[in-house]
């Protein structure tokens, strides 16, 4: 156990949920649990261009979905709000005047215009340096009020060494360093507008949230180095780092034909959280997937419930290399889920789909319940039922040759459609299962030396109008005996 653990999701609200965001959180959170420490959210919205309230409200669906609770953080409190960003603007322009006062910052009043043409020639001269010119570095009071006087908002830079290396140390990846002459000079940390930079506001917040360990996505690495320059002008001790390796997808090379990874994006699949949850992945399943993808029990445990992770989960057990999502794999873990729940839970979980399909209504729950056993087994995703129950709805006749089973006649099919008839009018009255029916049915094929499915599959084309459906007894279970009946005598009409 590590003592006084405090660690934080930071999401910008730019866009929905993303599989990798959310291993994330999870990582965070199961860290803090099994630690008996402090899972905090914290909003970084002060990129007030890309942010969204459509984006802030998937971020808190998904995290409630996912059952991930958060001891600080917007809604609940606590002791060091508040944990949106963009309330807490006085701190960070406070903390960026503290940091002009002790020499570590200047203003800069540089136009958009000026910056711009100087992007410009530096990439026209492919000049060795990039970015900032340091233009207002020694700006001298005097110039300072003749600009002020102007109107110019300024904005404040951080001074970046010219020389030395800075070094952090990640639990993972080790020690990073960086010659200062490469980091870009002298980023911005408070924009003319009053909001803080990325930067700024992020290391401020962590430090004045106490916070012990980040874990973030690797892409955040380049911004280390920048970083720790902060903590020390500011003095502070900054927290322990461990980057996340990526999230990879597997693709198909066009040229080569051979199987490459890349950071998992869209042209993979489906990458928002959202997406798997409309189609029907469990909340538990997807929770439990993505913990999977980059960190390991024992190699061999494989199903873990969020209640084991939040005591067994270890930050030395996160793999080094990028974990590949792979969406069979999730496809897999979600049958596996779906198949320990009890039919009275997945009902309830498959009702929305057949009621938003205009298959079912609210009434017809029972007979839903009765069809689940049938198709259990066969469903990977909760939406998949939609396809399965179509039946009931878009019905389409059988035409005699569709009634006829394979290597039989008219008359065969017939009889065969009669027996399988009469047995389920009896059978429909005797509140036998599936199996036992099947049996039974089978035993009347045999006593009349017919094939199985000379009797079967005139049944299932009758009551479906589809040759694959669902087990025939289960979709009349569905559909209710007296439309199945009427399906069949009709069935029956056209072989006669
Ligand atoms: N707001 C950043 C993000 O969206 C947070 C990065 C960090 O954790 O420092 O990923
Ligand atoms: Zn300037």
């Amino acid at each position: 156990m590590i003592e006084n653990v405090r660690v934080r999701y930071a999401p910008s609200p730019t866009g929905l949920q993303h599989i990798g965001g959310v291993r994330t959180a999870l990582y965070n959170y199961f860290f803090a649990r099994s630690n008996g420490g402090k899972f905090i959210l914290r909003i970084e919205d002060t990129d007030r261009e890309r942010y969204s309230t459509e984006s802030l409200n998937d971020l808190y669906s998904t995290l409630d979905w996912l059952g991930i609770d958060w001891d600080e953080g917007p809604v609940v409190g606590g002791p060091y709000g508040p944990y949106i960003q963009s309330e807490r603007l006085s701190i960070y322009q406070d903390y960026a005047k503290k940091l002009i006062d002790m020499g570590k910052a200047y203003y800069c009043y540089c136009s958009e215009e000026r910056l711009e043409s100087l992007r410009k020639k530096q990439e026209e001269e492919k000049s060795s340096v990039q970015g900032y010119d340091r233009h207002c570095l020694n700006l001298t009071d005097e110039q300072r009020m003749e600009l002020e006087k102007k109107g110019i908002k300024p904005v404040i830079r951080l001074k970046v060494p010219t020389e030395g290396t800075t070094t952090f140390h990640d639990i993972l990846m080790g020690d990073i360093s960086r010659d200062n002459k490469d980091i870009s000079p002298d980023p911005v940390l408070l924009k003319s507008d009053g909001y803080p930079t990325y930067h700024l506001a992020n290391v401020i917040d962590d430090h004045l949230m106490g916070i012990t360990h980040i874990m973030r996505a690797q892409e955040w690495i380049p911004s280390g180095p920048l970083h720790i320059i902060l903590y020390e002008a500011f003095g502070w001790e900054p927290p322990v780092y461990c980057h996340l390796p990526m999230v990879m997808g597997k693709e198909v090379d066009e040229e080569t034909g051979k199987i490459k990874f890349a950071k998992l994006s869209k042209r993979h699949g489906s990458t928002s959280v959202r997406d798997f949850r409309e189609k029907g992945y469990l909340p538990e399943a997807l929770l439990n997937y993505v913990t999977m993808v980059g960190w390991s029990y024992d190699g061999e445990k494989e199903f873990f419930s969020s209640e084991e992770l939040k005591t067994v989960f270890d930050l030395k057990k996160i793999n080094k290399a990028p974990g590949v999502f792979d969406y069979k794999k999730l496809d897999w873990f979600n049958g596996q889920y779906i198949r320990k729940k009890t039919d009275d839970e997945l009902v309830n979980l498959l009702m929305p789909y057949l009621i938003s399909n205009r298959i079912v209504t609210e009434k017809d729950k029972m007979k839903v319940k009765s069809f689940i056993p049938g198709i259990k087994d066969r469903l990977t995703v909760l939406s998949d039922v939609v396809e399965m129950c179509k039946f009931v709805k878009d019905y389409k006749e059988p035409d005699l040759q569709l009634l006829i089973p394979k290597k039989a006649t008219k008359e065969i099919a017939y009889k065969g459609l009669s027996l399988a008839y009469e047995y389920v009018k009896r059978a429909f009255n005797q509140c036998l299962d599936d199996t036992a029916m099947e049996l039974q049915l089978t035993e009347i094929a045999k006593d009349n030396e017919m094939k199985n499915a000379f009797l079967f599959n005139p049944l299932r084309i009758a009551v479906t109008g589809e040759p694959v459906s669902p087990p025939p007894f289960s979709c009349i279970r569905l559909l209710g005996t007296d439309e199945s009946f009427n399906r069949i005598e009709k069935c029956l009409q056209i072989l006669k």
